[in-house]
């Protein structure tokens, strides 16, 4: 039996910044393990959601996949390839793509731009047709994500957040990308149409078979959106599994934490709640051994001393634990 490739994989990646001072003559003071040895694989038409508080590596991750930034160690590769090799035209098929959405839809709308002509400028790049077969697909596209046609004559400030968010996801669509980045799309709209935007997203990724990297510190949102889901804590994985499995059976203090912190109605009544205490330590100088070792209520002695590994406790659900060995 044949095995699908992943679209994507991230395969044990490493983000390390150094961090200098002076000017003329600078020295590396130390170097930030924002990343540090994480894998995973997301699959066509698939949502992998990626979660865990401010600092955690989530963003470096994917400012990675976009080929933002370089990684330190490790590879990223899109069917097969290796993507931060690519250069000149394989670059630019790249950028084609892999396509994002960002929390605040300003940060890609040009405010002086008609919202049909930011629409239109990917496939303007990419020579994708003339003006009428463009003109055509930016009304498509319009029309896709719930917007009216004549819409593509207005500029970003008259639209609402929320229409501008759905902007932002039809220029990202426009070249028929492979995956999206959605970076926080929903935690700057108001509730009321959050969930609306979350179901646009589904709707589209059912049509288009687009695969989403969803970041998100939102775990309604994951819940909602993600087939599979990674936590992250300064910079490792400490917990991945098929999203309904990890809402049932939430494992890792870490994630508990976050779910106690979170959810309102808690997944499992069960489950002792773990209150998150403290801040996120420096990834300039993480905690020996277990990195969360510093807040956990569990801590043992050999938990600073010796870093748990990632180990699967039942099929695709994996925790980096001691108490789970
Ligand atoms: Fe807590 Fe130890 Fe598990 Fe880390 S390895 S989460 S410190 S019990």
């Amino acid at each position: 039996m044949s095995v699908v490739p992943p679209l994507l994989r991230v395969e044990r990646v490493r983000k390390h910044f150094a961090l200098t001072k002076g000017i003329l003559f600078t020295r590396t003071l130390g170097h930030i393990k924002a990343v540090d040895d994480v894998s995973f694989d997301i699959r066509a038409g698939e949502t992998l959601g990626l979660v865990g508080e401010s600092g955690c590596g989530k963003t470096t991750t994917s400012r990675m996949i976009l080929n933002l930034e370089e990684p330190t160690e490790g590879r990223i590769l899109l069917e097969g390839e290796p993507i931060h090799a690519l250069q000149g035209e394989a670059l630019h098929a790249y950028r084609v793509k892999v396509q994002a959405v960002f929390q605040d839809p300003w940060s890609s709308l040009n405010p002086r731009m008609k919202v049909g002509r930011t629409i239109a400028e990917s496939l303007i790049v990419n020579a994708w047709g003339d003006r009428a077969k463009i003109a055509e697909r930016v009304r498509e596209l319009l029309l896709q994500v719930g917007l009216r046609p004549e819409q593509a004559q207005q500029y970003p400030h008259e639209f609402s957040g929320g229409q501008r968010q759905r902007v932002a996801l039809a220029a990202a669509l426009a070249s028929r990308p492979k995956l999206i980045v959605l970076d926080e799309p929903v935690s700057a709209l108001d509730v009321s149409i959050r969930a609306q935007m979350m179901n646009l997203l589904k709707d589209i990724q059912a049509q288009d078979d687009v695969a989403y990297l969803l970041v998100a510190h939102d775990l309604a949102t994951v819940r909602h959106m993600a087939d599979h889901t990674v936590v992250m804590y300064l910079g490792k994985i400490v917990e991945q599994a098929p999203t309904a499995a990890l809402f049932e059976d939430v494992r890792h203090p870490y994630t508990r934490a976050l779910f106690s912190a979170v959810l309102v109605a808690r997944p499992n009544p069960q489950e002792e709640e773990i209150e998150l205490k403290g801040e996120v330590p420096s990834p300039l100088d993480p905690p020996s051994g277990c990195r969360f070792h510093t807040r956990c209520p569990y801590v043992m002695p050999r938990c600073s001393q010796h870093e748990p590994a990632l180990r699967e406790v039942s099929p695709g659900h994996s925790v980096a634990c001691y108490l789970f060995e």
